[in-house]
């Protein structure tokens, strides 16, 4: 098995024995798909952690990515296995309910099938791993909770959000401006909330980038903010106590036809055409003109959406306290901005900097830092990070091995050293002797009896994680643990993989 790059960079997986067998049983099947998911994850296993590595990407038609966001990074490659894909579809489940923790889940999906390949070559049948993984993850999933903390956090007291989701900007790209995209993330977050039911509905946030300016400009706005000027020079450029129509019909301002003959001998013909004109042009104007977030403005202004001019009636207009024109440094960049909307529960986060690319993993980190806020929200529990957590599940799940007589307890004690992946990464990326760091924190955490102990890759001083406000959402890390042990139980059960000969 080998991994290689095509002509444009992206990195794909050359199983070797697939090109001569077109039918893999046993044994062989196992190993196969083990090794192409191993092979997934040590592409992702440098970029965990603050002090992770960015990827770039470059797509077919020449676009360039650069990021460290798991889902990401596996979405843009084209994987060509089906055991690969599934790792895929691993980071996106994992994005998809929880939106962070990507990479973590696919580096602890690789460390579990490494142990586990051992644990076949050992003779042991893999529906026992599998059994053993399933008693063992359900060990550190209670054990997560054992170690969990309460976080009080309220709409006035919202440092402890910000907290958060700083630790998550920190692995960013973006972490020059963690403090501020945090404070913006969760003010956005709070705007939309329903604090009493618990939740958040993530879509009334708009996130919208502009080209330009830097990092730091980027601001929250209590309203819609659209990719539109004024169409006409001479329109006001603010409007108080603005009422919308919002329409999904072409629309635009009459233009004097030049090809017609129109006689025109007295000053009073001409002031009829002139007016007939003026209130054709009034009408219309009357009803104003719509764009591409169209449902936003919409949701935000109360207004409703009119596919036709004839059915627009005063009720269906939308009321929005401010429209005002913005434009941008020396550029003539000018972006719409609605606000004080009759229903201010949208928000837009309006994103500057300097090229497109930083645009784009701006809005993929925010969408993290967003995430956090919110599952936070639906359930304030947190989990210290640095691998902390999963340094001490995988002591329990150590000690838990002793009390299974029975086979399993080989693959629960694999599982535990499977969760050391996580601060084995950590540690090797930020630089440090990985074995080393990781046996030294887990003494500590055993003899301070100190879950918190964890790796300290920003070389702070102290290794306790409580101390370094680093923290993740509880239900974020026990999904983790949830999706890679049902996968790789899933990879575990496939003894028989026929493909098509060409393959
Ligand atoms: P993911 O996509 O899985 O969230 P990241 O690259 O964001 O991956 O890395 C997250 C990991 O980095 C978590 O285990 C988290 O606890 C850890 N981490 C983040 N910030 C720090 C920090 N300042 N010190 C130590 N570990 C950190």
């Amino acid at each position: 098995m080998a991994l290689a790059f095509d002509e444009f960079g992206r990195p794909f997986i050359i199983l070797r024995e697939q090109e001569k067998k077109t039918r893999l049983r046993g044994l062989d099947a196992q190993k196969a798909n083990i090794a192409a998911g191993k092979a997934v994850a040590r592409i992702l296993r440098t970029s965990l952690g603050p002090k992770g590595m960015d990827k770039m990407l470059q797509s077919p038609d020449g676009d360039v990515t650069i990021t460290n966001d798991g889902a990401t990074i596996l979405e843009q490659m084209d994987v060509d296995n089906q055991i690969a894909k599934l790792m895929v579809e691993l980071s996106r489940s994992q994005d998809y309910e929880i939106g962070d923790g990507t990479t973590g889940v696919v580096v602890m999906a690789g460390a579990l099938l490494e142990q586990a390949e051992k644990l076949l070559e050992r003779g042991i049948h893999p529906i026992r791993v599998a059994e053993g993984y399933e008693m063992a993850s359900r060990i550190a999933f209670e054990h997560l909770e054992r170690i969990s903390h309460k976080f009080e956090f309220s709409a006035d007291n919202i440092e402890p959000l910000v907290q958060t989701c700083m630790t998550t900007l920190s692995s960013k790209i973006v972490n020059r401006c963690k403090r501020a995209l945090a404070e913006i993330a969760v003010k956005a977050v709070l705007a939309v909330a329903d604090l009493e039911r618990k939740d958040v509905n993530l879509d009334l946030i708009k996130v919208e980038g502009k080209v330009g300016g830097k990092l730091e400009d980027t601001e929250l706005i209590y309203g819609i903010v659209v990719d539109k000027d004024m169409s006409h020079p001479q329109m006001p450029k603010r409007i108080e106590d603005a009422k919308i129509a919002i329409l999904t019909c072409p629309f635009e301002p009459p233009k004097p036809k030049t090809k017609h003959k129109v006689d025109i001998d007295t000053v009073e013909k001409f002031q009829t055409l002139r007016e007939q004109e003026q209130k054709y042009f009034d009408e219309m104007v009357q009803k104003w003109v719509g764009g591409v977030e169209l449902e936003l403005i919409a949701i935000a202004t109360g207004g409703r959406i009119v596919p036709r001019f004839q059915e627009l009636s005063p009720e269906k207009l939308g009321k929005a306290g401010l429209v005002r024109e913005k434009s941008f440094g020396t550029t003539k960049d000018r972006m719409l901005y609605i606000e004080q909307c009759a229903n201010s529960r949208a928000v837009t986060i309006f994103i500057r900097g300097g090229n497109k690319m930083m645009i784009e993993e701006t809005k993929r980190s925010l969408h993290d830092a967003l995430c956090v806020a919110r599952n936070l929200i639906r359930n304030n529990s947190i989990v210290y990070g640095g691998g902390s957590a999963e340094i001490s599940c995988s002591i329990a799940v150590e000690a838990a091995a002793d009390r299974h007589p029975g086979v399993e307890q080989y693959a629960i004690r694999s599982f535990a050293d499977a969760l050391d992946a996580v601060p084995l990464a950590l540690a090797e990326n930020s630089g440090l002797p990985p074995i080393d760091t990781l046996t030294a924190v887990k003494a500590q955490q055993v003899k301070e009896s100190n879950p918190h102990c964890g790796i300290d890759c920003n070389d702070v001083g102290t290794n306790d994680m409580k101390e370094q406000n680093v923290f993740e959402t509880l239900i974020g890390k026990q999904q983790q643990i949830l999706l890679a042990t049902q996968v790789v139980k899933m990879i575990l059960k496939i003894d028989d993989v026929i493909s098509p000969s060409e393959y």
